[in-house]
């Protein structure tokens, strides 16, 4: 398929597909195994700029979009989806800043995240608060000279790794979906610390960890935006970052479609490899079809963002959902075709099934995100009628 790719996104994609072959393919088990932060793949990513790519020229990065960001985040899943999720994570906390930071709140953080020196991450869930993210329950009081932070967060991706955190806390609990505000909280901040690393079932080289503060003050010049903005600004940033969770399924039904395709040219049963079945053929073309449907949306929906369009809730909630079931589906596919071999930890996908699971549930589960599909399709009725 042909994608118009500018020759800055050529060149993106490729070196981030250079990286994963060579740095990442060689130590995936091992990380998953050892459930180990990846931290020589991402000093490799940094020295390759990538971490500029969603950053702007102004502040140190390479100006590209969400199409950029994307086509990175996809060819490292290809490989290993836990990695890639590390990397996402870094743009995906510092989205608020980009769109709402003021200038003095972008030149202080930005070149250090471009750089690659300082991960970022975004913190919302909590104990309480998950698909509803207004059941929060971390507070920002006011104080002298800013606020004070009482609260856990929970499940946090790149927690503890990263250097600053975008932060959603109540700042008046009044207010309901308006009393919410964002903080940007750098690591090392008296009355921030980390709590408990999570164990889990795929994307293991990720670090998924909770933050907890105590009575953490945050001068009032590290607030993004408005007060009693967080919410808004979430919804908007989880709008411009699930085309990255889209991207991260293809990779990953990529990587699986490869797999599978290789191991059944070579495995051979009743005299022939098992890719001269029909069967195994017509799953390996339904495989196909869906990961270039679930590509060709999120690249569009990508495409749309980066156009500067205003309201992509709804494109952007279908990418998610509908590239994060093609994957759960075809590295399920992979697995059956490698039959037994595709169980074991030799082979790389059921690795990529486990890693695959996580991509219906974050930043959304599948279950909301059709919820506010069907909600939009509401208004639009009403609007049309
Ligand atoms: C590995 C990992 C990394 C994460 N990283 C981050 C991060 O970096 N930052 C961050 O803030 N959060 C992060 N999260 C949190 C993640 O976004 C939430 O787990 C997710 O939003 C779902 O919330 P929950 O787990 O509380 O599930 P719940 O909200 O408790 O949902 C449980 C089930 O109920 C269903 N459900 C709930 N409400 C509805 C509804 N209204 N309609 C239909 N179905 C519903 C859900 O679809 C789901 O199937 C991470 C989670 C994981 C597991």
């Amino acid at each position: 398929m042909e994608y118009f790719f500018s020759e800055q996104q050529k060149t993106i994609k490729s070196l981030a597909r250079r990286i994963a072959e060579e740095k990442i393919l060689p130590v995936r088990a091992e990380l998953d195994e050892k459930e180990e932060f990846p931290w020589g793949i991402m000093k490799d990513l940094a020295d390759s700029d990538m971490f500029r790519v969603f950053v702007p020229e102004e502040y140190e990065g390479l100006g590209g979009g969400c199409l950029d960001l994307c086509l990175v985040v996809e060819e490292l899943s290809r490989v290993c989806s836990g990695v890639a999720i590390s990397y996402a994570a870094s743009a995906l906390g510092s989205l608020a800043l980009l769109e709402y930071g003021t200038e003095e709140q972008k030149q202080r953080y930005l070149p250090g995240i471009a750089s690659g020196r300082k991960l970022a991450a975004f913190a919302l869930t909590e104990p309480t608060a998950g698909s509803d993210a207004t059941a929060i329950r971390t507070t920002a009081e006011r104080a002298s000279g800013g606020y004070v932070l009482n609260g856990t967060k929970q499940f946090i991706t790149n927690g503890g790794e990263a250097e600053i955190y975008t932060v959603i806390a109540l700042t008046d609990k009044a207010r309901g979906a308006r009393g919410a505000s964002a903080f940007l909280i750098e690591k090392g901040t008296p009355g921030f610390s980390f709590g408990k690393r999570e164990k889990k079932m795929g994307i293991r080289a990720s670090s998924t960890r909770e933050l907890i503060f105590r009575n953490c003050l945050i001068p009032e010049e590290n607030m993004i935006g408005r007060e009693g903005m967080g919410f808004i600004l979430t919804m908007r940033v989880l709008d411009q970052s699930r085309p990255g969770i889209g991207a991260q399924a293809v990779g990953l039904a990529q990587g699986a479609l490869e797999a599978a395709v290789d191991y059944a040219r070579q495995r051979v049963q009743f005299g022939h490899p098992i890719i001269s079945l029909p069967v195994v053929q017509n799953k390996l073309a339904d495989m196909a079809i869906q990961v270039e449907a679930a590509r060709v949306l999120t690249y569009a929906v990508a495409r749309t963002i980066d156009s500067g369009a205003k309201n992509f809730t709804e494109e952007s909630a279908m990418a998610k959902v509908f590239a994060s079931d093609v994957a759960m589906k075809v590295t399920t596919e992979a697995v059956q075709i490698l039959g037994g071999a595709g169980y074991m930890r030799d082979y790389p996908v059921e690795k990529m099934m486990r890693d695959a699971k996580i991509t219906q549930i974050y930043e959304g589960a599948n279950e909301v995100l059709r919820s506010t599909i069907a909600a939009e399709l509401r208004k639009r009725k009403a609007r049309r009628e």
